[in-house]
């Protein structure tokens, strides 16, 4: 694909662009809003530039950043690598937490957007500590178990698997430096987690509960049948 703003400030793109939008959540066209004019590329001769553009599923604004390719007599070339200023949020079923831990994971998951890796490894340490803080004794061990399964499963390589680890239970030493591919995987690690203790825990409680009170009324919808029956034969 390429990118040009034209002399006559045509904004021309060769391809479409779509792209997972952080406001509505569907993978949907960005169709340009305001682009910059020839006139004032020419003038400023930016390095890079901003485009703003709308998602054609909300109408929300997407923000994007493009390099300047080349200054021709006739056009600006943008490169077709856009870069997204206003990355996608993080979601869970936050109503499923308790209110203290929903605001640390929340305020991990914004670290995590802002590309902040190591602030983020430290509130998933937080947030596991706060969660285990509040559960029973064995917990500790079995979110242990549940992690190395985890892991294991996604066929993490050893050292990376070691570092998770390290960051989320290795309390008494400082969480160790994690990368990007590392925190990629420790976002995945820590909603499994709390999915596993808190959603998951709680929407089977909430499925039990409902055939218990089914089971209920049956039993007594055919007590009552059959109190009847007796009492029409009697
Ligand atoms: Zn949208």
């Amino acid at each position: 694909m390429s990118i040009y703003v034209n002399k006559n400030n045509g904004f021309q793109q060769t391809e479409t662009v779509s792209r997972e939008c952080p406001h509505c959540g569907a993978h949907a066209q960005l169709l340009p809003l305001a682009t910059p004019s020839y006139e004032a590329l020419m003038d400023a001769r930016p390095g890079n530039v901003g485009l703003v553009y709308r998602c054609a599923a909300c109408n929300e604004p997407r923000f994007l950043r493009a390099a300047v390719r080349a200054f021709e007599p006739d056009r600006v070339e943008l490169s077709a690598n856009l870069a997204e200023v206003e990355r996608a949020k993080e979601r869970f079923q936050y109503s499923y937490l308790p209110a203290n831990l929903e605001g640390l994971l929340s305020e991990a998951f914004a670290c995590y957007t802002a590309g902040c890796h190591n602030a983020f490894a430290s509130m998933c340490r937080r947030t596991v500590q706060t969660a285990l803080a509040s559960l029973d004794g064995s917990a500790r061990r079995r979110w242990q178990d549940q992690l190395r399964d985890v892991l294991r499963i996604g066929e993490i390589d050893e050292n990376v698997s070691a570092a998770i680890e390290a960051v989320l239970f290795a309390d008494d030493s400082a969480p160790p430096q994690i990368s990007a591919d590392q925190s990629a995987v420790l976002i995945e690690v820590i909603k499994d987690m709390l999915y596993q203790s808190y959603v998951r825990t709680a929407k089977l409680q909430a499925a039990m509960k409902m055939r218990r009170y089914f089971a209920g009324e049956a039993a007594h919808k055919v007590t009552s049948i059959e109190g009847r029956s007796r009492r029409e034969s009697a």
